[in-house]
């Protein structure tokens, strides 16, 4: 039997069509060099995406695999509940303080930004009874956000085939509009129009279920799983406007925008949002060992603290909560990106990145947009553009795009909600390599509306 037959037998695979899977097996993935994967059969793939936006110092980087050797002879593992402490975890938590924004107090680790996700509802909900207000428990998320994927924090995803079959999202989520210009933004509105409508929506929102109900927001700063949406400069202080009139609290969902994706530290930075709560996952270690973590800002924490006297036990962590591993394995990876200016490098690999991707697909008849911020582009392809209409169904053409990338050696990835390919390679690919990737997913755009008979 093949790897593939195993694989094929045994294997349950996360966001896969079952029986297409039992038809056609797996592609399987050897090993990995800087931006660029070796599958069973030693075929190489140009990785245009790190993995799913996580491996930011790129693969097959030895001084993650000493570092981690180390803390395993050290210390493999200790748990930190009732008060426990592992060395790594507290300098880890002390740097994520230094770095992330506003007035941020502790960390609470994790292992996926799915579990933070989760925490986050159960701490808002937590705040919320201690300060004696157990009505204000709803959450409010938009349409085409990402999350995750447990029963909460798929709930607040705004991606429909999210929630089907899956008896979801829980009543206590409500949904508002994405800033996506492209879809949402009327003929004729300006952008200041545009972003005082979606300002308008969430307020409304807040107003028909009652304030003293709603208790959060959760916003990724830029909506990546959703379609790469990049939002209007004013977006953010229009909507944190909103949410302290009415004392809601804000999620920032950093999961990828977090450690140098967008060229800045956070998505935070970049849009002058002051999170009240932060989660932060995958660039964290680059994917080496999977660690999340959400980050309290002071005035929550100190809610925290009075809860001490109403609950006694603050009753919530994982077996894997601070893991030494983890975050010995996140130390180093902010040691690389610092002292290597990845972050940096982030911002001028992503200027290329934006422009061989305008040469490649802008005027082309099937592309609406192509957008993107620091290390993040988007392609979206369209029936056609006057006026924009998009593919029914939605993901025929991006999905027909990335398969063909992948004969062509480059792995990108069809975006659900929208006909959508995405790059977000590591933060250590070549300009050359970049090239590459624009040009033969341009190269599959042709094979795909010849093969399809698009144009
Ligand atoms: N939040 C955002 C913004 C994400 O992009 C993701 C994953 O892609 C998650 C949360 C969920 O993280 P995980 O897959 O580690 O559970």
């Amino acid at each position: 039997m093949t790897i593939e037959d195993v694989d094929k037998n045994f294997v349950f695979h996360p966001f896969t069509n079952a029986r297409e899977h039992a038809d056609h097996g797996p592609l399987t993935i050897v090993k990995g060099q800087g931006s660029t994967l070796t599958d069973t059969r030693g075929k190489e793939y140009l990785d245009a995406m790190a993995g799913l936006w996580c491996v930011n110092i790129g693969y097959g980087n030895a001084e993650m695999a000493e570092s981690l050797r180390e803390q395993t002879l050290k210390l493999p593992y200790y748990h930190t509940f009732a008060s426990m402490g592992n060395e790594p975890v507290a300098q880890l938590a002390q740097r994520l303080i230094a770095m992330a924004p506003g007035e941020m107090s502790k960390v609470f680790f994790g292992n996926s930004g799915s579990d933070a996700n989760d925490t986050q509802v159960k701490l808002v909900w937590y705040y919320n009874n201690v300060l004696g207000r157990p009505q204000k428990k709803k959450i409010i998320s938009r349409s085409r956000g990402y999350h995750g994927v447990t029963i909460m924090s798929a709930g607040l995803c705004g991606l429909p085939g999210m929630h089907a079959g899956f008896d979801l999202p829980l009543p206590m989520i409500k949904h508002v509009r994405a800033p996506h210009s492209l879809w949402e933004q009327k003929p004729g509105e300006t952008e200041a129009q545009f972003v005082q409508g979606l300002a308008d929506e969430l307020e409304q929102t807040i107003l028909r279920e009652g304030p003293h109900t709603v208790a959060a927001f959760i916003a990724e700063p830029i909506q990546c799983a959703g379609g790469v949406i990049v939002p209007p400069a004013s977006y953010f202080p229009a909507i944190q406007e909103v949410l302290r009139r009415y004392e809601v609290l804000l999620i920032a969902d950093e999961v990828v925008t977090g450690f140098g994706r967008t060229g800045e530290e956070f998505g935070s930075n970049v849009y002058g949002i002051q999170p009240d709560l932060m989660t932060v996952a995958k660039g964290i270690t680059s994917a080496y060992v999977p660690l999340s973590a959400v980050i309290v800002s002071d005035h929550v924490w100190n809610v925290v603290l009075e809860g001490s006297e109403k609950f006694g036990l603050f009753s919530h962590g994982y077996t894997y909560t601070a893991h030494p591993l983890a975050a010995a394995a996140a130390l180093t990876n902010l040691d690389i990106i610092e002292r290597d200016g990845l972050r940096h490098q982030a911002k001028a690999r992503g200027d290329h990145l934006a422009e061989r991707l305008r040469a490649e697909f802008a005027g082309h008849p099937l592309v609406g947009e192509i957008r993107g911020y620091g290390l993040l582009g988007a392609v979206e392809f369209v029936k056609s553009k006057d006026p924009m209409t998009a593919f029914d169904p939605t993901g025929k053409v991006s999905t027909a795009v990335v398969k063909r990338s992948r004969e062509l050696g480059v792995i990108t990835r069809a975006l659900p909600a929208s006909d959508t390919i995405s790059f977000s390679p590591p933060f250590v690919v070549t300009d050359g390599e970049i090239d590459r990737m624009a040009a033969l997913t341009r190269q599959a755009l042709d094979d795909v509306a010849a093969d399809l008979k698009l144009l």
